[in-house]
């Protein structure tokens, strides 16, 4: 009998072609099953596989197991945000310090990079055309449909991943039917639709590469970040229904002609043609989906399986590398005892994953309601002047959640503390005009 360490990942996406490379590390033989072809093999035009911001919590991942520096050579970093007026007018907001940045990555180029890792540096073998259809939670026992030859397959691990995204059929299939399993599945207002930026002819950039272009319009936003190609992949958010300024409002080509010229004009002179492109992407909806527990039996979830969310504060992909780097800790503390891994993986995760849930709606009713209220960016001038003074004391929460490996769970508690002292400060009389004083310095000083 075979004493090889065994698992399964079920889902070649982001989190799990990097589980399968931390795995195949640990001397793990590792199959993977994933239901799409090989995307190193599809033809994908850079322009639709779109990009994600990879920040400091997925890069502790990557590097972690040494695959970071495979990845650089892909990112493009943004260090701020750059704001687009209806007037065309641009104003620069920094993320963090001068050289802190979130890096535009290409989400087929790194899954891409990941499984060339997984299966060359490894002992991983990917699967694809093989979607799981169910799942023996207590055996480690999956059901497969091969869909090139219509049959059913199965195989069995010493343990089985799920990473099979927000929509995971192990979950679905497995996790609840299970007596006292939580899940709830909440999708938001607001729907996406992404919209490609091409290049100028000579191949160079029509916006700054190094800015996460943004477009805020109250409701609705449309939002920009550089391919490597000389690109964009701009997505603009805004609700389903309800009024002129929904998707559903926007269906002729007519409408989306007009739309585009009188809300984003700057935008629109770059891409005349707008309403041609409008329709080379599918609307798409966004929810958060909590679950728990995030194990049972064999199995456990990570990534969007566990604890998907709205893409707004950027940390979807991030909290699920994180979620690697979680339980390759566990692992080696428990010595790969899975019963003891899985336990304290779930325990000790779900409140992140809330947090991280929690985070991205708040930032999503932030870029919505709040991004150009004067007294909300007055807070964050001075939140961002006392953080300048006192970096020691005050770690704004945007860098906590972006720059650092703190807690997701932390990061919102410390958050909530700093929003306390801040509407206090924002009560005092004159605040516009006396912010940028020693004496309010010493005040929020004070109140720490
Ligand atoms: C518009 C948008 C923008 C985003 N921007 C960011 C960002 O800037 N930064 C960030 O950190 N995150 C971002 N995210 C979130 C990020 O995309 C996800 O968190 C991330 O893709 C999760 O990775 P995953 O591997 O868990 O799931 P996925 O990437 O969804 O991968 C799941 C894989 O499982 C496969 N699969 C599914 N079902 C089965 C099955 N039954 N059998 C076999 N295989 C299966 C799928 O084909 C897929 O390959 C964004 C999301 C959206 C929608």
């Amino acid at each position: 009998m075979s004493t090889e360490k065994s698992a399964i990942i079920v889902g070649a996406g982001l989190v799990g072609s990097l589980w399968a490379v931390y795995l195949s590390k640990a001397g793990y033989k590792v199959t993977i099953y994933e239901r799409r072809s090989d995307i190193r093999k599809a033809e994908i035009s850079a322009g639709k596989s779109i990009n994600l911001a990879l920040s400091v919590r997925g890069w502790t991942a990557l590097d972690a197991v040494g695959v970071g520096d495979k990845i650089r050579d892909l990112a493009i970093p943004m260090y701020g945000r750059m704001m687009h007026s209806t007037e065309g007018e641009l104003s620069f907001q920094p993320y963090g310090q001068e050289d802190q940045a979130i890096y535009s990555i290409s989400r087929g180029g790194v899954n891409a990079r990941m499984m060339d890792i997984a299966e060359h540096e490894g002992n991983a073998t990917i699967h694809y055309n093989h979607q799981c259809t169910g799942v023996d939670l207590e055996d480690g026992k999956i059901r497969l449909l091969n869909k090139e030859t219509n049959e059913t397959v199965y195989d069995q691990a010493d343990v089985v991943f799920a990473c099979d995204g927000a929509f995971s059929a192990v979950r679905y299939k497995g996790m609840q039917k299970l007596d006292r399993f939580d899940f709830s599945q909440d999708f938001i207002d607001d729907g996406y639709r992404e919209i490609l930026l091409p290049a100028n002819e000579d191949g160079s950039y029509k916006l700054d590469k190094n800015a996460l272009h943004i477009w805020p319009r109250g409701r609705f936003m449309l939002i920009a970040l550089a391919n490597e190609d000389g690109s964009f992949t701009c997505t603009l958010f805004m609700p389903f229904d309800g009024g002129e300024n929904s998707f559903k409002s926007l269906n002729t080509k007519e409408k989306v002609d007009s739309f585009f010229k009188e809300t984003f004009p700057d935008f629109y002179e770059m891409m005349p043609g707008i309403a041609d492109a409008w329709e080379d992407h599918p609307l798409s909806s966004l929810a958060i989906m909590r679950s728990y527990p995030w194990h049972h039996g064999k199995v456990a979830m990570m990534g969007d399986a566990a604890h998907a969310t709205v893409p707004f504060y950027g940390q979807g992909m991030n909290g699920g590398f994180e979620d690697c780097t979680v339980m390759w800790r566990l692992m080696q503390k428990h010595n790969e005892d899975w019963d003891k891994v899985f336990a304290e993986y779930s325990v000790e995760r779900k409140p992140d994953g809330d947090a991280l849930q929690d985070l991205s709606l708040y930032n999503y009713y932030v870029m919505r309601d709040y991004v150009a209220d004067p007294m909300f960016l007055l807070r964050k001038k001075i939140e961002a002047k006392f953080s300048k003074l006192y970096p020691e004391k005050w770690l704004p929460l945007y860098s906590q959640v972006t720059f650092s490996n703190i807690r997701y769970s932390e990061a919102m508690a410390s958050g909530k503390a700093q929003d306390k002292i801040m509407d206090e400060i924002m009560e005092i009389p004159n605040i516009e005009e006396v912010w940028d004083s020693q004496e309010i310095m010493d005040q929020l000083a004070e109140k720490l």
